[in-house]
C-alpha cells in the first residue's frame, strides 16, 4: 500500500511541474519556472525511492534513524517508519546507480545533482532564472531519469498500469522535440546532406543527427532537443563499436564514455547507449568495455 502511493505521489508531482513548466512559457512568469522546477524535483525524488522501495523499503531509510526509531530495523513498522529520515538525494543518486546500472549512466547522475543544486538556491538563497538553462536541465532530467524510471517500472511489471509514455504527448506538446527534428531532417533532404538520425545519448531524444562526408565518413553531430554538439569529428578517435562492428565508435573525452555514430547500431535506437571508453595506460589505444587490443 505505501508502494503504491509514493508512485502516485511521485506522478503527481511530476504532473504538477509540467503544468507549471508549459504555463511558464507561455505567461514568462518567473514564479512560475520556480515551481515547476520545485515540483518536477520532488516528483523525480519519489519516484527515485518508489524504484529502490522495489529492492527493500528499509533502503529508503537512513541507516541510522532506523536503528533508533525502529524495535527490528530490518523490518520495521510503518508507524515506526513514518519518524525515521529517509536518505537524501547523494544516497539516493548511489542507490540507483548500484541497483539499476541498465537504466541509469553518469549522465543520468549528473543532470540530478545539478537540478539538486538549482532547488537548493531556490530553497535558500535568491533564485536567478536562466530559462534557457532551465528547459535544457529539464529535457535531461526527464530523459535520462524519469522516463528510464518509468521504463524500468514497466519491464518489470511494477506497476499495476503502463506509465511508461504517460507523459510524452504532453512533453512533446510543451517542448515540440520531435517536430524541430522532423522539421531538421526536412532541410537536411533539401540540401542533400548525407545524414543519419538516432537517439541522442545526452538527452534520449530521437533527435541526435550525424552528418556524414561519405559511407562511415563522419563529420559533425548535434541534437536539436539539447545543445550536445561535436563541429569536426577526429577520425584518429574512432574505433569499431562492440556491438555493431562498424568504425563508428568515437571516444569522446568529456564523458569518458564512447558514442557510437552509427545511427543503425541497436546502442543508438535503445536511447543512445553510451559504451565504456577511456585512452589505455600501457599503449596508445583504448580500453573498450574493459579490454584493450593490448591485453588479447
Ligand atoms: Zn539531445
Ligand atoms: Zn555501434
Ligand atoms: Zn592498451
Amino acid at each position: 500500500m505505501i508502494k503504491f502511493s509514493l508512485l502516485e505521489n511521485a506522478i503527481d508531482s511530476i504532473e504538477y511541474g509540467l503544468e507549471y513548466f508549459e504555463k511558464a512559457e507561455k505567461e514568462k512568469v518567473t514564479k512560475y519556472y520556480k515551481y515547476a522546477i520545485l515540483s518536477l524535483f520532488q516528483g523525480t525524488e519519489l519516484l527515485l525511492k518508489e524504484l529502490i522501495s522495489h529492492e527493500n523499503i528499509i533502503y529508503i531509510f537512513d541507516k541510522n534513524s532506523l536503528f533508533r526509531n525502529c524495535n527490528d530495523p530490518f523490518s520495521p513498522k510503518l508507524d515506526e517508519l513514518y519518524n525515521c529520515k529517509s536518505i537524501d538525494i547523494k544516497e539516493i543518486c548511489i542507490t540507483i546507480k548500484k541497483f539499476y546500472p541498465n537504466y541509469f549512466d553518469n549522465n543520468s547522475i549528473k543532470i540530478i545533482e545539478k537540478i539538486a543544486k538549482e532547488r537548493n538556491k531556490i530553497q535558500h538563497f535568491a533564485i536567478d532564472i536562466n530559462t534557457n538553462e532551465i528547459k535544457e536541465n529539464l529535457t535531461l532530467l526527464y530523459g535520462k531519469v524519469i522516463k528510464p524510471s518509468f521504463e524500468y517500472l514497466n519491464d518489470n511489471n511494477k506497476s499495476i498500469k503502463n506509465i511508461k509514455n504517460i507523459f510524452d504527448d504532453k512533453i512533446e506538446e510543451i517542448f515540440g522535440y520531435h517536430k524541430n527534428a522532423d522539421l531538421e531532417e526536412k532541410i537536411l533532404r533539401t540540401k542533400n546532406i548525407n545524414y543519419g538520425r538516432g537517439c541522442c545519448y545526452n538527452c534520449s531524444n530521437y533527435s541526435l543527427f550525424v552528418i556524414n562526408e561519405a559511407q562511415n565518413l563522419y563529420k559533425e553531430f548535434y541534437c536539436t532537443s539539447c545543445p550536445i554538439n561535436l563541429k569536426e569529428i577526429d577520425e584518429t578517435k574512432i574505433r569499431e563499436c562492440p556491438e555493431c562492428y562498424c568504425n563508428s565508435l568515437l571516444y569522446y573525452d568529456e564523458t569518458f564514455q564512447g558514442i557510437c555514430l552509427n545511427t543503425h547500431c541497436a546502442n543508438n535506437r535503445d536511447g543512445g547507449v553510451l559504451i565504456e571508453m577511456y585512452p589505455c595506460e600501457v599503449c596508445n589505444d583504448y580500453v573498450i568495455e574493459g579490454k584493450c587490443l593490448c591485453t588479447e
